[in-house]
Formats: C-alpha cells, sequence, structure tokens
C-alpha cells in the first residue's frame, strides 16, 4: 500500500462512496469539496421568513431510490425513511442529512475549489482556492491565492463530467475524450412558501414533456416540519434548457403558474419564492460503465454520469472507481 495519500475532488454521494471505501481499506485520503458541506446535488436549502419561519427545501435530488440492497442498507442507516413508497427513500430531516452522515469520519475539505491537478503521475498536486471568491465557471481574480496541495498517489475526479473535463484533459487522453460524450441537462427549481395548504397530492410528475417535470410538498415527506406549505417546483429538462439564461425571478412565477395549472386554480401568493438553476442536473447521455481509470495517469473519473442520473449510480460508480484505483 503507498504511503502518499489519495485525492478525491468533488463530496457528492459518488466522492463520498469513493473516498469511504479507500479509508475503509486503510489508505489516506483527502476529499475537496467547493460547496460548504458535503452531498452534492443531494442538497437541502434553507430559506426564512420575516418573522423568522425557517422553511427548508430538498431542491437537487427528491429521492434516492435503492434497487442494491447494500445501498439500502446504507441509507437507512444514514437515518433515511422511505418516502413515496418503500423503495425510494429521503433523508431525514432533509436530502442533506444523507450526505452529512455518509461523509461522517472523512473529514472534508469544503470551500475549496479545484482549478488544477499539476506534477506527475503518483505525485500530484492540487491547485485549489477559497470558493467563497470564486465564481463558478469564470477566472480565478487577481490577488486570490492558491493553496497547492499534495503530493498525491492518484487522483479521483467525482465532479460532473462538464466540470471534470478542464481537470483532467491534459493529463489522460482516454479519460478526457470519454468525458467529452457525457450529455448532462439543467434544470430549474422553485422553491416555494405559501399560506394556506394547496389543493394537490403530496408529489406530481405530469410527464408530458410540458413546463413543469416534478413538483412535491415538502411537509408530505417524512420527518419534516409541514407547518407552512412549502413546494419544490422542477422544471422538465426542454423547459430548463430553453430558459437557462433567465433569472430566478422570471423562472419563479413561471413555475408557480405551472403548478397553479395542474390545481386548475390560481394559487394564493407566496409567502417566499425563490429559484436555483442547476446547470448540470441529469444525466441524458451516461458512458455506459461505471467509472474511468487511466492507470498510467494514475487519474480516474466517476459520478453518476458514468451509469444514469440516479443518487444510487453515483454511488456505484464512487466505490467503482475506489476498486479500480486498489487494483492498479
Ligand atoms: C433537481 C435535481 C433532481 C434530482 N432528482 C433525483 C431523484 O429524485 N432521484 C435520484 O436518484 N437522483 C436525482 N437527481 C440526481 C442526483 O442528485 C445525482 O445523480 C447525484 O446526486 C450525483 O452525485 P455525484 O456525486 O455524481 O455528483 P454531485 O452531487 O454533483 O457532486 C459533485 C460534487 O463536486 C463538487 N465540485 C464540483 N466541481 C468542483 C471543483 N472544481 N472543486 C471541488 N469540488 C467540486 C460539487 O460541489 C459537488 O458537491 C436529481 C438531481 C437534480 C439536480
Amino acid at each position: 500500500m503507498t504511503s502518499l495519500p489519495i485525492a478525491v475532488i468533488g463530496a457528492g454521494i459518488a466522492g463520498i462512496a469513493c473516498a469511504r471505501d479507500l479509508a475503509a481499506a486503510g489508505h489516506a485520503v483527502r476529499l475537496f469539496d467547493k460547496g460548504r458541506a458535503p452531498g452534492g446535488r443531494v442538497a437541502t436549502r434553507r430559506a426564512s421568513l420575516p418573522d423568522g419561519t425557517t422553511l427548508r427545501f430538498d431542491h437537487g435530488a427528491q429521492y434516492a431510490s435503492a434497487r442494491d440492497p447494500a445501498f439500502a442498507a446504507a441509507l437507512r442507516a444514514a437515518g433515511a425513511a422511505p418516502w413515496p413508497d418503500a423503495t425510494r427513500f429521503v433523508g431525514t430531516p432533509g436530502m442533506s442529512a444523507l450526505g452529512r452522515a455518509l461523509a461522517e469520519g472523512l473529514g472534508i475539505e469544503t470551500l475549496r475549489d479545484v482549478r488544477a491537478i499539476e506534477g506527475a503521475p503518483g505525485a500530484w498536486m492540487l491547485r485549489h482556492y477559497d470558493a467563497s471568491l470564486l465564481r463558478p465557471g469564470r477566472p480565478v481574480p487577481t490577488g486570490v491565492e492558491a493553496r497547492v496541495d499534495g503530493p498525491f498517489a492518484a487522483v479521483a475526479v467525482t465532479v460532473p463530467a462538464p466540470q471534470a473535463l478542464p481537470l483532467v484533459a491534459d493529463l489522460s487522453g482516454a479519460v478526457g475524450s470519454a468525458l467529452r460524450d457525457i450529455e448532462i441537462s439543467p434544470c430549474w427549481t422553485v422553491m416555494a412558501a405559501f399560506p394556506d395548504r394547496l389543493a394537490l397530492p403530496d408529489w406530481l410528475r405530469p410527464g408530458d414533456g410540458g413546463t413543469l417535470g416534478w413538483a412535491a410538498r415538502e411537509g408530505g415527506k417524512p420527518g419534516r416540519d409541514g407547518a407552512i406549505e412549502s413546494w419544490v417546483i422542477q422544471a422538465g429538462p426542454a423547459w430548463s434548457r430553453q430558459h437557462l439564461e433567465e433569472t430566478p425571478e422570471q423562472v419563479g412565477p413561471a413555475l408557480v403558474d405551472a403548478l397553479a395549472a395542474r390545481a386548475r386554480s390560481p394559487l394564493p401568493a407566496p409567502l417566499h419564492l425563490a429559484a436555483h438553476r442547476w446547470r448540470y442536473a441529469l444525466v441524458e447521455r451516461a458512458l455506459g460503465r461505471p467509472c474511468l481509470w487511466d492507470p498510467a495517469a494514475r487519474i480516474g473519473a466517476g459520478g453518476d454520469w458514468c451509469l444514469a442520473g440516479r443518487v444510487e449510480s453515483a454511488w456505484e460508480s464512487g466505490r467503482a472507481l475506489a476498486a479500480a484505483i486498489m487494483a492498479g
């Protein structure tokens, strides 16, 4: 076993699964994420009403389906509860609790945006920055200092494929060219709270290719405080793509209108309305194998985009990547 640590970039479910298996096998692992907390797209957003009431919205993954009993067991151990049926699970009291619990003991370095992998195979260095000083996809502003960490025996990149590409393209031709084929669609997600209960079921997925992709009442899920009528409303992929560059102020009312159309009556004016754009949300064209690993470069990549846009696929990919790294 090598004495140098292994770096994992991205503490979404794939990165967490990869780091857990490496650590369990006795490897030193360092896990970096540009976000404030582990979990990636398995996330919960908090908001406050003017009277101080806290609202919570699962604005990313709505649930994790678990076909593999071992994954179901890991979810249960992380405090997940079945919803909306016995094969699907939500974190309690919110989806973000899953990432926190699954990553327990891994010592994640949060708010670190990795912008470059430097050095040579077997002795890689990571150049990373305080994520709160950077804007996604934009060059590093002058005056923001880098931290360079390493050397690392291997690097596992578990971020969405389009974000992995600039990190690895010059270091592994094989990994880089596979990443170019992946397609991931965006998703506009609206978080809305209302003064009254809406005349709608706890969740709906119209499946008609229209504006609305999915909507769910937060209080309908287990372990939530349902005092305030709060909804997550997701646009379908085609609508999200068409309206990608619109502002949250434009998208919020449009998706509330789409929900009102389902309720077949106007909705009360929201107490709270916000929108989040997931630029890389749902996998449309996957790799078709569980991970990428270049043994000569000692660089690998994984994530949901390897198999399918599902939390369980991210988990499976992260575990496969750990196994590939350990196999050499
Ligand atoms: C709106 C929405 C709804 C969804 N609904 C469902 C659902 O109901 N059921 C389901 O199974 N799946 C759902 N999914 C998909 C599911 O969330 C993903 O498949 C899964 O969470 C992907 O995990 P991941 O680890 O591959 O990637 P991510 O969760 O994207 O994790 C990648 C991590 O890398 C970090 N990162 C990125 N770049 C860098 C960098 N340069 N430096 C450091 N860190 C970096 C990010 O901050 C992030 O934490 C949904 C996704 C979205 C967006």
